[in-house]
């Protein structure tokens, strides 16, 4: 946790790992630390580049086309890996989307390649014959124990993931999740997140926003509400579009 009530973000290969306005989930972070006066400082990280696993209270990486996320995952493998180790121990936030989360596991398998994972979570992904996993999707989560809430967004990939011994982030509602088979979608091991929703997935779940933001600055409580008629909106057409 940072002393001073900023939350620093650290968003991995920002040009490499955006599809689907991933993006966006960084603006709306960056506008709900504002609108109630929290700090907020924005630093990337590239391929190549050291990662300072004090440097940031979240890690975020975003989803990517297969070809982006063979070059990401070998240098998340070799230059980066110890550091969001010692990061996700310290207690920061990762966050991941899509591409990014199936990097967060073992390996992702392509055919006769396998890509290798960071290590930070008991799954592993594998890309099956079968038809890309593509649709609208609402999940349901448990925050806190008897505390259920929905997800809502959008889903494309062809991997399928696979969990060890690691808890899903949540029971799929609607749409395909995980694999299509087990009814999981995400992963949720102490702060490290990962999940296979797009949409941008914050801005349609504004609430998800602010548990990450109060989970990375280590609030015991929940942040003070804002006005969300509109986020409700969004969140509310993504539920609809979602059939849940
Ligand atoms: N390339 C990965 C897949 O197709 C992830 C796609 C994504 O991030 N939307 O499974």
């Amino acid at each position: 946790m940072h002393e001073d009530g900023e939350l620093r973000l650290c968003a991995l290969y920002p040009d490499l790992m955006n599809i689907y306005a991933d993006r966006g989930n960084l603006l709306l972070l960056e506008r709900r630390c504002r609108w109630r006066g929290i700090g907020f400082s924005l630093s990337a990280s590239g391929l190549g580049e050291e990662l300072d696993p004090a440097g940031a209270d979240m890690f975020y990486i975003g989803g990517g086309q297969d070809r982006d996320q063979a070059l990401c995952a070998r240098d998340l493998a070799e230059v980066k890996r110890e550091a969001l180790h010692e990061a996700a121990a310290n207690g920061a936030v990762i966050f991941a989307v899509c591409g990014g989360y199936q990097l967060l596991g073992h390996s992702y398998q392509l055919g006769e390649q396998s890509l290798p994972g960071v290590g930070l979570v008991d799954l592993e992904t594998i890309r099956a014959d079968g038809p890309r996993l593509i649709g609208n999707v609402a999940i349901e989560m448990e925050l806190a124990p008897g505390e259920r809430r929905v997800l809502a967004g959008f889903e494309n990939h062809g991997g399928r993931t696979f969990l060890g011994a690691a808890t899903p982030l949540g029971r799929v509602l609607s749409g395909h999740g995980n694999n299509d088979r087990d009814g999981y979608e995400g992963v949720r091991s102490g702060n490290v997140i990962g999940t296979y929703l797009h949409g941008p997935l914050l801005p349609k779940n504004a609430w998800f926003a602010d548990w990450l933001i109060a989970t990375a600055l280590g609030h015991e409580q929940p942040l003070p509400a804002l006005d969300d008629e509109l986020e409700q909106e969004a969140h509310a057409e993504a539920r609809r579009a979602a059939g849940v």
